[in-house]
């Protein structure tokens, strides 16, 4: 099955589409099969910005022999405005500032890029990123919360001090704890304006934490909701990792059947530091590495690319490439599917609760 044959929905099709698509606020979703097979635009960009990290996570493969064959490199700025132009022309949505193996606040001057963002691309709507919040403190965060960020999710682990070392591998539990709950702090005095969201990556199981001061603390300024564990959906970064090197009691994700494409191929274009467009936002992986942005003017042509469309292709036709066959990141590309009645359903349910809710108040 080849990429780029022509859609050919039918009126009924077009109309549910353009229908979902308001529901979504997206009109890069995928409804059909057939929008699989003729790609218009991603549904969000990301840049990969650093990947030098700041911490020695025990379940990563940062710093590890295998996982990151790069020399460590520090942001190019040429190649993230350069995204953002191409993106911002071809209608813009959701960017992500988030390294893949590194750490964003190792940037030190993060808030005025992101300033600078916000201000040149009209059309850039949510900006995020990904921060174990170990160097949080450096940052004025009166300053940082109302730099235009939109989402920020905070990678950690909380259950104390001697877990934080051991699976952080560094010993900066009390700093972390402290840039948190600052963080979370300043962003009440701005009304939230930036939703916070705490991963939490620790031994099982969790009810300790769940009734100690801290967790309570968290979720008066969060909703439980916003606070998540990783709970035996481990990685092992091509085995690099082992079973004892990952937070007690915790397991690897079970591995699925591979026939269908991976929907990491199909979700977000993913720019890493140099520019290269690689088929994944999830491990680096030479064997996804594309053409680099740098070489095209337009999004569809960088998101369409010969090599991009041969990886999606050859897996359409069972050639599944080396590194994805023991990634447990994996998920069927079908699972981004838009459209199911019961699904389609709940949200309109949902969002007409949420309408009548806010004009109760
Ligand atoms: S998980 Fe994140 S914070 Fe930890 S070593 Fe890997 S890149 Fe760094
Ligand atoms: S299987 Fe893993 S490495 Fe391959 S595309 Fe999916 S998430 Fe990325």
């Amino acid at each position: 099955m080849m990429m780029n044959y022509q859609t050919n929905l039918n009126i009924f099709e077009k109309l549910y589409k353009k229908f979902l698509t308001i529901l979504y606020k997206n009109k890069n979703i995928y409804v059909y099969e057939k929008d699989f097979r003729n790609l218009s635009l991603p549904s969000s960009v990301g840049y990969e910005a650093i990947n030098i990290c700041n911490a020695r996570c025990s379940f990563c493969g940062y710093g590890k022999v295998g996982a990151d064959p790069r020399k460590k490199i520090k942001p190019n700025l040429e190649v993230l405005h350069h995204t953002l132009s191409v993106y911002n022309e071809s209608g813009g949505g959701s960017f992500t500032l988030s390294p893949i193996l590194g750490e964003i606040t190792a940037i030190p001057n993060l808030i005025e890029i992101l300033e600078d963002i916000r201000a040149r691309y009209k059309n850039i709507k949510g900006l995020s990123f990904y921060t174990n919040a170990i160097l949080l403190d450096r940052f004025d965060l009166q300053k940082l919360i109302n730099s235009g960020v939109s989402d920020i999710d905070l990678s950690t682990c909380l259950s104390g001090k001697e877990d934080y070392k051991r699976v952080y591998g560094v010993d900066k539990f009390d700093q972390v704890k402290n840039n948190i709950l600052n963080l979370l702090e300043v962003n009440k005095k701005n009304n939230n304006k930036v939703r916070i969201k705490l991963l939490l990556r620790q031994d099982k199981p969790f009810d300790n934490f769940l009734k100690s001061d801290l967790y309570n603390k968290i979720v008066s300024y969060i909703p439980k909701s916003d606070v998540e564990f990783l709970d035996n959906q481990w990685d092992d970064f091509k085995g690099i990792i082992k079973k004892e090197d990952l937070p007690r009691n915790q397991e690897f994700k079970k591995q699925m059947d591979k026939t269908k494409p991976c929907y990491a191929l199909f979700r977000k274009l993913e720019i890493l530091v140099d520019g290269t467009i690689q088929g994944c936002a999830c491990r680096v992986e030479p064997d996804l590495w594309t053409e680099n942005i740098k070489n095209f003017s337009n999004l569809k042509d960088a998101w369409n690319n010969k090599t991009y469309n041969k990886i999606r292709n050859e897996w359409f036709e069972g050639k599944i490439p080396k590194s994805c066959n023991t990634c447990s990141h994996y998920i069927p590309y079908s699972n981004l599917k838009k459209g199911h009645p019961k699904k389609v359903s709940k949200l309109i349910y949902k969002k007409v609760k949420n309408k009548l809710l806010s004009y109760m108040k």
